[in-house]
């Protein structure tokens, strides 16, 4: 479907996901999310890391800022915001400021961040840090100096930073813990069960899988195919939905019972190819400097 966003005529994604992965569910209304890159800078140098494919080092004008949301939002083509980076919660008051703005136009937008944790603690100081849709804490391994060593940093989210966020919000399902599957990692069902036991053990509700995408050789060496793990799933799964997409990805979701006898939501996702999805749009992307993009590596449409 053809929609002129700015003086551009997109090619928006209309396709829902779907149980069935022969058929797709028509959308009666495609919108897109907007993420907002608060950031190129990071603490980490992760080596599957895939943003310094496109990186331009500005700095957020939140009067334009507040122009696009307004813009997507008046023209119902607004499904959620998304705080990224590099690592936005190296800048704790512009994520603050940027979750203030967005609900200055709406309280009840989505808005989800993406955090590596560092800064973790500062969270508690937003006004608005319990309306949050979602923070998703990138956490790769159950051993803290393990998880360390994949992001060459020690300046993300500790055990205990976990356990004190969790421990003061009000709203005890924001926090997703997301995992990458890769090789040497988090790489068989063991694994992943150390991993969903760790999450319960911090008291985090919701464990999310995810396969590398393979958009450099460190992500194509370490790529485990999620079907290979999440196929043979046994009696302390209660697995609920499979879905697909028409062509980016496929994930399923459901619950596990922890050894201390806890339940933790998990889904598991995997993306087909690099970027495959911006053949059709679901996303723009709000850069540093300011500009809008089709998709991460997409063209300037603002
Ligand atoms: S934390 Fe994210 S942005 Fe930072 S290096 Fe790792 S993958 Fe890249």
């Amino acid at each position: 479907m053809k929609k002129q966003i700015f003086n551009s005529e997109i090619d928006m994604n209309e396709y829902l996901c779907s149980s069935d992965e022969n058929h797709n569910v028509l959308r009666v209304n495609p919108s897109l999310r907007l993420y907002i890159k608060v950031t190129d800078d990071c603490n980490a140098k992760c080596d599957f890391c895939a943003n310094n494919l496109s990186r331009d080092f500005g700095s957020l004008d939140f009067a334009k800022l507040g122009i696009v949301i307004r813009y997507l939002y008046d023209r119902n083509l607004l499904h959620g915001v998304s705080i990224t980076g590099g690592e936005p919660m190296l800048y704790p008051d512009i994520v603050n400021r940027i979750i203030n703005l967005v609900y200055s136009i709406d309280p009840h937008i989505e808005v989800q961040l993406s955090t590596n944790g560092i800064n973790f603690r500062r969270l508690l100081d937003f006004e608005n840090i319990n309306n949050l849709e979602s923070i998703h804490l990138s956490r790769h391994h159950y051993d803290e100096k393990v998880n360390q060593r994949i992001f060459h940093s020690s300046k993300v989210a500790s055990d205990n930073d976990i356990i004190y966020v969790q421990d003061h919000l009000e709203d005890k399902k924001i926090i997703n813990i997301n995992t990458l599957v890769m090789k040497g990692y988090i790489d068989s069902l063991k694994e992943i069960k150390a991993m969903l036991n760790y999450v319960g053990r911090v008291g985090v509700y919701k464990n999310g899988f995810v396969s590398l995408m393979k958009c450099n050789e460190f992500s194509k060496e370490r790529f485990i195919n999620f079907n290979d793990i999440f196929r043979h799933l046994d009696k302390d799964f209660f697995l609920s939905h499979h879905f697909y997409s028409k062509t980016y990805c496929e994930c399923i979701d459901g619950v596990y019972l922890t050894d201390d006898a806890k339940i933790v939501e998990f889904y598991a996702r995997m993306v087909k190819e690099c970027n495959q999805c911006e053949s059709k749009t679901m996303q723009l992307v709000y850069t540093t400097n300011n500009r809008v993009l089709n998709g991460f590596s997409g063209k300037e449409i603002f």
